[in-house]
């Protein structure tokens, strides 16, 4: 097999070539066929996340190994099978919930790996899908995806469930209600789709780009702000007096400090960008107006196959990708560490030989 590894943090992916594993008993070998390049492929490959206050959460610290191989929104074709794998036959698309739990706590019993405190994630800890074959360790983290365009697909993984997963913590049964999306690039423009697929009429995106906000308008957004000239007051004066639900796909000290000027009574603030830096919160303000703020990260396989469910009944029309080769990895990682790129890039694994 061929893949593309971080060998020295922050320092370009290296070419490699190794022997494509055999299944264990339970494993299911994956002839990958596409992988999306996700923003944190980015700070993966530097080794660490910007907690904010000077703290670093180093990778190696949570079982990162080099050389590891990135990529964590992989789809592909079953290549083999392991004597006990029941459910899935060889020769069909599958896409992978690369956020693997323990398997033994109780989130993981429940289904959400996502939660689970020793979470070795696929192109984090596990080997990843910049690569021509990837071991999956059990049947249960694929994800049937029929009738979907794989290219696309592939982004559920990690944008699509992330975006998915935020967008059901604002709980916003009205779909009437204002809601702003902080950050345009890849994840918010599916975030868009998403909320436009769950029937949300109200959407604001927001942007520092007005290239990310044209993209949000050809997305169907009606409201679009470029936060480089404007706040929570045109926020405020667009909604008509506050919103109901912010996603802040960005992170960033500067869109966190938009929540509680910008937000209702009662209003939920989801954080899910991994930007960096941290943010003071005026605590009484909080309280008294009931603001509530949310972390969200990624998602489970069930979200996985609802948001697969929400494709194939039409609701929700995935966003168009850009598909390089396989061997553009690095090429793309440099892309999007300078913003250079509209929508999500999307490697092609069949580009390579295995
Ligand atoms: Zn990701
Ligand atoms: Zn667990």
């Amino acid at each position: 097999m061929k893949s593309f590894d971080v060998v020295e943090w922050g320092k370009p992916l290296q070419q490699a070539v190794r022997e494509t594993p055999e299944p264990g008993p339970h494993e299911v070998l994956m002839r990958l066929t596409y992988c999306g390049v996700c923003h944190s492929d980015v700070h993966i490959r530097e080794g660490f996340f910007d907690m904010g206050g000077g703290v670093k959460n180093v990778l190696a610290d949570r079982g990162m190994k080099l050389p590891l191989i990135l990529g964590h929104e992989p789809i592909g074709v079953v290549a083999a099978v392991g004597s006990a794998v029941a459910g899935v036959r060889v020769g069909e698309t599958y896409l992978v919930n690369p956020w693997i739990g323990c398997g033994k706590c109780a989130a993981c019993l429940k289904g959400q790996d996502n939660l689970c405190n020793l979470m070795a994630a696929m192109g984090m800890v596990r080997p990843g899908g910049f690569a021509t074959h990837m071991m999956v360790p059990h049947a249960r983290y694929l994800v049937d995806v029929q009738g979907l365009e794989p290219a696309q697909a592939a982004v559920l993984a990690c944008s699509g469930v992330t975006a998915y997963s935020a967008a059901a913590k604002l709980g916003l049964p009205e779909t009437g209600q204002w809601v702003a999306v902080l950050g345009c690039g890849g994840l918010g423009l599916i975030g868009v789709a998403i909320l436009k697929a769950l029937g949300h009429r109200n959407i604001i995106a927001c942007d520092i780009d007005d290239a990310k906000l044209d993209a949000a308008k050809a997305a169907g957004v009606e409201h679009v702000l470029n936060l480089k000239t404007g706040g929570a007051a045109q926020l405020l004066a667009l909604s008509g007096g506050g919103l109901s639900g912010m996603i802040d796909f960005v992170g960033a000290p500067a869109t966190a400090a938009l929540a509680l000027p910008s937000l209702q009574k009662g209003g939920r603030f989801v954080s899910v960008g991994l930007f960096g830096g941290a943010t003071t919160i005026p605590l009484v303000a909080l309280a008294m107006r009931e603001i509530s703020l949310m972390g969200s990260a990624v998602g489970s396989t069930a979200q996985m196959r609802e948001l697969v469910a929400l494709v194939q009944s039409g609701q929700l029309t995935l966003p168009a990708v850009q598909v390089r080769p396989l061997a553009q990895a690095e090429q793309s990682l440099q892309d999007l560490q300078a913003g250079r790129i509209t929508g999500r890039v999307v490697l092609d694994a069949m580009s390579e030989a295995a």
